[in-house]
């Protein structure tokens, strides 16, 4: 596919670029009724709480599984989403299935907040509050049942359509994480600023935390000021007894990550949040439902 040529330097060929666009249009094309038929899913996440391991919340993680191009990554999704201008329908897609797992587990006696991901440039669109809004009272989510998580570079847009935005969706009841903290810019000025309700550390800070001192006063710091501030600190992609065991010593309260357990379909994640037995494989979890 792409020719290495030269260190630090990718050519790509005149094909390569004409297949790299045809899989993009026909991700464009296939979005809407990959949705339909339920090609495209929703997993979710546990979020625990380290001091006892409990659930505490989910993250709804888009998926789609391609008949013929396999899973396609988030990421990639998303992009094609945005180009398609079905990033919309695909958010609220999820915003549904997440209020519909919170129904069923509150049927349960079980209430966890669940967050899903939105891409900045949704934040761009006059109408997004008012369509988040719509579905959360359908579903009648209670305050604080849902949060939506925003990178950083989302909060760079101080436009007014975006602060309106979010100033709407947080007198409706939703909450606010910034996602991905200490990957990029990571303005802890700005963080102060923004008033959301939890910060996510993001996971290269997790993967130094064991083996870099500088790391660890980072992630100590980040910690101590979002409590200063009120906001819930979350660990992101935890996948070692010894990340945890650092993360417990700084103080951090959440954590999510392969450690707890996996992103999981409902068919999966309900009997593992309500404690009917498990497959033997996945015995393995570790958080306590
Ligand atoms: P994110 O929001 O930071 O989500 C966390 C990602 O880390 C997820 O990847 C999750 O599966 C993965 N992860 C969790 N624990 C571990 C771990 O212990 N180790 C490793 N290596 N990875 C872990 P995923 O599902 O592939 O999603 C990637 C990104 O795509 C997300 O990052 C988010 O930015 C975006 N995304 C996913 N779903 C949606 C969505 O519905 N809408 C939008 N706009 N973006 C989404
Ligand atoms: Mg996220
Ligand atoms: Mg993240
Ligand atoms: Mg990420």
């Amino acid at each position: 596919v792409a020719k290495a040529a030269g260190r630090n330097c990718i050519r790509f060929t005149t094909p390569d670029i004409m297949a790299m666009s045809h899989r993009k249009q026909a991700l464009q094309v296939e979005i809407r009724s990959a949705i339909e038929t339920g090609q495209i899913d929703v997993a979710f996440q546990p979020i625990v709480s380290l001091a006892d391991g409990r659930v505490t919340s989910l993250e709804a993680l888009v998926r789609w599984e391609h008949p013929d191009l396999g899973l396609i990554d988030p990421h990639e999704l998303v992009v094609a989403a945005e180009q398609a201008s079905e990033i919309l329908p695909l958010t609220l897609f999820v915003i549904e299935r997440a209020c519909n797992i919170r129904s069923t587990l509150g049927a349960c006696g079980r209430d966890l907040q669940v967050a899903v991901n939105v891409s900045p440039r949704l934040l761009t669109l006059e109408r997004f509050s008012d369509a988040v809004i719509d579905v959360v009272h359908r579903h009648a989510v209670q305050r604080g049942g849902l949060l939506l998580e925003l990178t950083e570079d989302a909060m760079m847009d101080e436009s007014e359509t975006v602060l309106r935005n979010i100033e709407h969706l947080r007198d409706g009841g939703i909450d606010f994480a910034v996602d991905d903290f200490g990957r990029g810019y990571s303005n802890l000025g700005r963080l102060a600023g923004l008033e959301f309700r939890r910060v996510k550390l993001d996971k290269s800070l997790i993967d130094n935390v064991t083996s870099s001192a500088r790391t660890v006063d980072i992630v100590r710091g980040i910690g101590r000021m979002a409590a200063d501030l009120g906001m819930d600190v979350v660990a992101e992609g935890v996948e070692t007894a010894e990340q945890f065991a650092a993360l417990q010593s700084l103080g951090i309260p959440f954590a999510q990550g392969y450690h707890f357990a996996r992103p999981m379909k409902p068919l999966l994640l309900l009997p593992f949040l309500l404690g009917k037995p498990l497959p033997v494989e996945k015995r393995t979890l570790r958080a306590v439902r």
